[in-house]
């Protein structure tokens, strides 16, 4: 494949993948949009946005508002619904054409499926579910050659190494990994939804935006599957990465579960449209959906309050709230772990002490 034999030189511009759906842009790429901005004026290079899907032109100044240069938009009726085989291959035709030099996709379900698809195809490496970026601009590396059998490049090459530095939590969080991709381009990372804080909209910035509609090439017989219906499910999903408050509840509420789940929705509510999370030991009890888990394995989340009831503070916990601007814990055990990242934290059953913060809101 002619992309294998690129040169490391040739990979220009920072990309984020920005993912829709029913022509809805999701939270997350403003998000990396934001973040690929600061990369992209670190590294003096462009910062470009691309969007698949069907009818979705209009999405493009919203994109440039956040700081895109241009867009680009692959626009296609087979890519009207996500599908692996046709997402990947248009994807992949697009980086093959253009060869950017990062690629910022978000761990969305979607962004999971898509990303590990597409390095194996572009015959790079992928940092998965990252919450950290950088771009290592310092130092320089002279006459690489590389060996790989992937054959990068053939021969020798003077190299910057303006590798991105993508950081991830590993072995079960009790470690930060920061990972580089030194040899091969584009460097790919997923980031985990609400990590990076989203920048401000900006209406002049939106006009300035570029737009390129990319020519499309899908051969409907190459590809295996065809979305036929969409039957949204009925269920109502929590919407945790949005939320301002959150009032989450672990092990602790296991004395009357009911009324523990009830103390909680009472204190989102009195502190005016706050929602209901929980840790993963609650989730694995059945006690709330699976939407509702806030850590390492559930939503990584930073609201203006977050409120951990009956959590001990394990740090798969700590790792999708810490950053949270205001934290309250309460806790029987005054020793619990939780109290070590909360900006207040009350000693005491919380069958007791949620009435009173209940009631005080209420006052106020
Ligand atoms: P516990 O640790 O059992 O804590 C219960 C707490 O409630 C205790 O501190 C106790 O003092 C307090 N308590 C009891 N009764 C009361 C009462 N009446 N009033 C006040 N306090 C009371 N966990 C997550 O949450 N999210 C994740 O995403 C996640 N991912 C993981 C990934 C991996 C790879 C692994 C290995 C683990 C993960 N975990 C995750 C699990 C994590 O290690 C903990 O087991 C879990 O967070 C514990 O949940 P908890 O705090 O509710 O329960």
């Amino acid at each position: 494949m002619e992309f294998n034999s690129s040169r490391i030189e040739e990979f220009k511009d920072i990309w984020v993948f920005c993912e829709q759906r029913h022509g809805q842009m999701m939270n997350t790429n403003f998000e990396l949009i934001s973040e690929g901005r600061k990369l992209a004026d670190e590294r003096g290079s462009k910062l470009i946005g691309v969007i698949l899907g069907h009818n979705i032109a209009h999405l493009a100044k919203e994109l440039g508002g956040y700081g895109a240069d241009k867009v680009i938009i692959c626009d296609d009726e087979n890519l009207k619904e996500y599908t692996t085989d046709a997402y990947t291959k248009v994807f992949c035709d697009v980086v093959m054409d253009k060869k950017p030099e990062v690629v910022l996709i978000g761990a969305s379900n979607i962004g999971r499926d898509l990303a590990p698809r597409c390095a194996a195809r572009l015959h790079t490496g992928l940092t998965a579910d990252c919450t950290h970026l950088d771009i290592d601009m310092n130092n320089y590396v002279d006459f690489i050659e590389t060996s790989s059998t992937l054959d990068l490049s053939k021969t020798k090459f003077k190299m910057e190494d303006t590798n991105l530095k993508m950081t991830r939590p590993a072995f079960g969080g009790h470690l930060m990994a920061t990972i580089i991709c030194p040899r091969f381009r584009p460097c790919m990372s997923t980031v985990r939804p609400g990590v990076m804080t989203k920048g401000e909209f900006s209406e002049e910035k939106a006009k300035a935006c570029e737009v390129e509609i990319y020519p499309v090439s899908i051969d409907e017989n190459d590809l295996q599957t065809k979305v036929l219906e969409v039957v949204k499910e009925a269920k109502h999903m929590v919407d945790l990465i949005g939320a301002e408050i959150i009032v989450s509840v672990g092990r602790g509420i296991s004395k009357d579960i009911e009324k523990g789940v009830q103390l909680a929705k009472e204190l989102a509510d009195a502190f005016g449209g706050g929602v209901v999370g929980g840790s993963r030991a609650v989730v694995d009890s059945g006690w709330l959906s699976a939407d509702h888990q806030v850590g390492q394995t559930g939503k990584t989340v930073h609201p203006k309050v977050y409120v951990a009831l009956g959590i001990s503070g394990a740090i798969q916990h700590k790792a999708g709230m810490q950053d949270s601007e205001l934290i309250i814990a309460v806790n029987k055990d005054e020793k619990a772990p939780i109290f070590d990242c909360a900006d207040f934290g009350i000693s005491g059953d919380l069958f007791k002490i949620v009435p009173m913060m209940i009631d005080s809101i209420k006052e106020v």
